[in-house]
């Protein structure tokens, strides 16, 4: 081993978890990690700065396979759970922002497709989403229902064979830029999700404006008024809320992993800059509270990166149940926040500017803290688990 992929070694990946993958799974991690350190890490602060989410790298990431990358057919890379989530942790040291737009794209809104789709609705939308050309938004969240999406108001009423949907939604991700949302609504028989061309008379999605979080990608508010589908539109197999927390627990799946990137390059900058940062005559990395600190991020990486992949590849044999994907999204989310705001002291004033990636991460990080589940829902998920009663009701 050459002394630099040693130096790596021992600082990033201090337990040697690489020994524990395959090699497709460090080929397919390398191949992301170079296209963040070529196409991303040179513009985000730009990006992010003016709130622009480069569209343009879109059909690049299908090329990667990154579009759906767990999915298999219709197009999809069919990858490991592990593989993906690899994935996941390597856009998200880039930026939260670009593993949101991958999230939402194959997590949420093809796994959606995939799941409960009819084989024409997965013909026509699923290999053009792999491939970049179609982009979709998933919406559930609503003005009035988050945390409780059972009581959404969006409604789809029967006029004839058509849909008839009703309603308005929000934080939609890539709502502006979407072809075709997975829209979820109240109808006379429970919870059901419906594919809606944005190009439907009756939808609009308005982008929420001023974030200081996320600024890298795109969150709407959706109006659908009086949008009139025809009965194919409808996913057949979703019933119930069962259909959107399924998809949910895709998405938890990769912030699990992705929180960890974050986490992993605000510590790799924080080393980085105590090495090199002299105070008192000497680089601050050898004053005692400094390694402290660095110890306290790398302790907390691997040991999330390691219960990362064990989840994974309890997810590749099947047996990852919803209440262990939370213990991963609400321990690695918790934890990559600590670490950002850690790494940030360490960099001092420099670190209030975007000239470093550790304030952006930070921001990030605290969207990701409440989507997908806000870590007091998946608190009470697990407190529910170990003591039977529920007590978000
Ligand atoms: C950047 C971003 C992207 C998003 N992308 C999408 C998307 O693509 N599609 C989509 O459908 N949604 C999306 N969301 C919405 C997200 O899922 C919701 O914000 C989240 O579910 C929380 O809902 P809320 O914001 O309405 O907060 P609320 O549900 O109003 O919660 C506010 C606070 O109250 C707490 N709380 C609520 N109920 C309880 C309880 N029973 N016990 C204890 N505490 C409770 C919460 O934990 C939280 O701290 C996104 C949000 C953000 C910020």
């Amino acid at each position: 081993m050459n002394e630099e992929l040693l130096e790596e070694t021992r600082t990033l990946d201090f337990l040697d978890l690489d020994a524990l993958l395959t090699d497709e799974e460090r080929g397919v991690r390398d191949d992301t990690r170079r296209f963040v350190q070529e196409r991303l890490k040179p513009n985000i602060q730009e990006w992010w700065e003016r709130a622009i989410f480069p569209q343009e790298i879109v059909p690049e990431m299908g090329s990667l396979g990154l579009l759906g990358m767990h999915l298999n057919g219709y197009g999809c890379a069919g990858k490991s759970a592990v593989t993906y989530g690899l994935s996941c942790a390597e856009l998200e040291a880039g930026d939260s922002g670009l593993r949101t737009f991958v999230s939402v794209q194959g997590s949420l809104t093809m796994s959606a497709i995939h799941k409960f789709g009819s084989e024409e609705q997965k013909q026509e939308w699923l290999p053009r989403m792999a491939r970049g050309e179609a982009i979709g938004c998933f919406g559930l969240t609503e003005p009035e229902a988050g945390s409780d999406p059972a009581s959404m108001k969006t409604f789809a009423r029967r006029d004839g064979s058509d849909w008839v949907l009703n309603g308005r939604k929000r934080w939609i991700g890539m709502g502006s830029i979407a072809d075709i949302a997975v829209v979820w609504a109240q109808t006379g028989d429970g919870i059901r999700g419906f594919l809606v061309p944005t190009s439907t008379p009756g939808f609009s999605a308005t982008d929420i404006l001023h974030k200081v979080s996320m600024r890298a990608s795109v969150q709407c508010e959706l109006a659908l008024e009086d949008c009139r589908l025809p009965a194919e539109a409808m996913l057949p197999e979703a019933k119930g809320l069962r259909g959107p927390f399924s998809c949910l627990n895709e998405a938890r799946y990769g912030i699990i992993w992705g929180a960890m990137g974050a986490a992993r390059d605000c510590y790799e900058c924080a080393l980085d800059y105590s090495k090199n940062r002299i105070q008192f005559g000497k680089p601050i990395a050898s004053f005692q509270l400094t390694q402290q600190k660095l110890v306290n991020m790398m302790l907390e990486i691997n040991k999330g990166m390691m219960l990362a992949l064990h989840l994974g590849r309890m997810k590749d044999d099947g047996r990852l149940r919803a209440e262990q994907i939370s213990v991963g999204k609400l321990n690695n989310v918790r934890e990559a926040i600590k670490i950002a705001r850690e790494a940030r002291t360490i960099l001092g004033g420099n670190g209030v500017t975007l000239e470093y990636p550790v304030m952006r991460h930070a921001n990030n990080l605290e969207s990701v803290l409440t989507y997908e589940g806000t870590s007091e829902i998946h608190t009470l998920i697990l407190g529910n688990a170990l003591t039977g009663i529920l007590a978000f009701r």
